[in-house]
């Protein structure tokens, strides 16, 4: 290995971000609206070429910096379990749809377009900070810059005493012979399914009457499922539903760590973290994609003055977290009732503001009086024995 001190002599005062994913690109983009002269230039390092495409889904009740990419939305959203079947139009909130491909086009284009960006392809190590000054250590090179934000984190080493968990995915992007979906409801979740060692169940977004995104996800202990699992369970879904010949376009999967991890806005060397590394992940239900936007266009303004950051989640929905965290883990079995009453027990506005983090107490209070009491006073009841 060739190490080397890469000092940026064409370079004015750089910026490093680590990882060119979700949280990196939304960063650029919001340090390429600042002048010049207050971000210094920009050096990206991203380990991988060319990065998997995924479907990034989120609601939202007010125009969004990313709407322009928006390629699908939907008014009406869908819950079903056993024997329930509920659908309801959430305006003035819509879910969207954007796909990872569009992302990274529309980013990788802005970067070609600036000539303050340099993407190198190399793997981070390591990073330290002396006296104001980083160093970032790749598997190629060093790199000095004056300022480090790090959207990397190692989930293979959990800190003791805390959970993680998997939201794993498999899906299939498929065309039907017959107009068969229903293009204007997007389900959420549907625990109509059979049940594993977790909790299952299918993710179904239509994007037309003959193309539909089916999806089997697990809320689980373990990262993943054999391929069969998830291919059986999207074959019997399919063949049920909705009973036409289909041809599969293209599949979609992966795992999102659900966990209490003490994330933390600024990792040891003092780099500034962003994405999954300041805990941009939802615990719970793995949306990261709109706190990352609000977290970066904070990050933006506040570029000078890190102290006025306001942490990610705050510590009153990290406690809620931490609760269903726990019945995921031990009792995986019950997920199904509680997202039932959930849904069954309570306006959908109100479970969207909630799952936002942007609600009240008071609209906490009433939601969680719809939950099973017992077993939610038995987390509070496990979590102060365990502190
Ligand atoms: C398939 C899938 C579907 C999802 N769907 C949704 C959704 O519908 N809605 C939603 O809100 N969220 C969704 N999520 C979650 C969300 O997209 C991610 O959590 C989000 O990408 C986190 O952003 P990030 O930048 O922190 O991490 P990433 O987007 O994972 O970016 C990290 C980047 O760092 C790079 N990297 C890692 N290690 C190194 C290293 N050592 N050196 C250099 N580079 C490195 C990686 O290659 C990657 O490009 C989904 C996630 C997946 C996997």
């Amino acid at each position: 290995m060739d190490t080397f001190c890469y000092l940026f002599s064409d370079m004015n005062h750089p910026s490093i971000i680590i990882g060119g994913g979700c949280a990196g690109m939304q960063l650029i983009r919001q340090l390429l609206k600042m002048p010049h002269d207050q971000t210094g230039d920009i050096l990206l390092i991203e380990k991988e070429k060319s990065i998997p495409g995924k479907s990034w889904c989120f609601w939202a009740n007010k125009p969004s910096e990313y709407d322009f990419l928006v390629s699908k939305r939907w008014h009406k959203i869908a819950f079903h379990a056993e024997h329930i079947h509920l659908a309801e139009n959430i305006q003035p909130y819509a879910y969207h749809y954007i796909s990872s491909e569009d992302f990274f086009d529309f980013h990788y284009e802005l970067i070609r377009k600036s000539a303050r960006v340099k993407i190198i392809n190399e793997q981070f190590e390591s990073v330290q900070q002396t006296n104001g000054l980083f160093t970032v250590k790749t598997d190629r090179n060093d790199y000095q810059a004056s300022r480090v934000f790090n959207s990397v984190t190692d989930f293979t080493h959990p800190p003791t005493n805390t959970i993680l968990l998997w939201q794993h995915f498999y899906g299939w992007f498929i065309q039907t012979e017959k107009p068969v979906f229903d293009q204007e409801a997007a389900t959420l979740m549907d625990f109509s399914i059979e049940q594993g060692p977790g909790a299952n169940f299918m993710y179904v977004l239509p994007f037309s009457a003959n193309t539909a995104l089916v999806e089997f996800t697990a809320f689980s202990s373990a990262e993943s499922y054999p391929e069969e699992v998830y291919t059986r369970q999207l074959e019997s879904y399919i063949q049920k539903h909705w009973n036409t010949q289909y041809v599969i376009e293209r599949t979609e999967s992966g795992k999102i760590p659900m966990s209490n991890f003490p994330f933390s806005l600024f990792n040891d060397a003092g780099a500034i973290n962003i994405g999954a590394a300041a805990g941009a992940i939802k615990p719970t239900t793995g949306y990261a994609f709109k706190r990352i936007m609000k977290d970066t266009q904070g990050l933006n303004h506040l570029l000078f003055d890190q102290k006025e950051r306001k942490a990610i989640s705050s510590d009153r929905f990290k406690f809620y977290d931490q609760l269903l965290l726990q019945i995921i883990q031990n009792q995986p079995e019950r997920v199904r009732e509680i997202m039932t009453k959930l849904f069954s027990k309570n306006d959908w506005i109100s479970v969207l503001k909630f799952l936002d983090e942007d609600s009240s107490l008071l609209e906490e209070i009433s939601i969680f009086s719809s939950l099973p009491k017992r077993l939610f006073l038995k987390q509070v009841y496990q979590y102060v024995r365990g502190r």
